[in-house]
């Protein structure tokens, strides 16, 4: 049985990587028992679907109106996006 703090470790990595059958079979069975992980996996999937909508808004170079953000800003984070999408789609992890 795995503890909360390999609970968490693991959704991080199910964000950036395909879980294991069983790795997902344990995840599935701690989030049910246990209220503190299912807040956090929440949490960290509302998070990735925020970045993910934020990330087709600047590559449709759709930003809100009134964006006080300065070309160089904006397209510093357009980089910081392409090369964080890029990492996940290489299926990579550095660390
Ligand atoms: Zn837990």
């Amino acid at each position: 049985m795995f503890n909360c703090r390999q609970i968490a470790e693991m959704a991080s990595r199910s964000l950036d990587e395909k879980l294991s059958l069983w790795q997902r079979f344990n995840l599935i069975m701690h989030v049910l028992m246990c209220k503190l992980c299912r807040g956090f996996l929440r949490d960290i999937r509302r998070i990735q679907q925020a970045c993910q909508q934020l990330a087709k808004r600047i590559n449709e170079d759709d930003c809100s109106p009134g964006s006080e953000l300065s070309q160089e800003g904006r397209e510093r984070i357009r980089t910081a996006v392409r090369d964080y999408t890029r990492k996940n789609d290489a299926g990579g992890r550095e660390e």
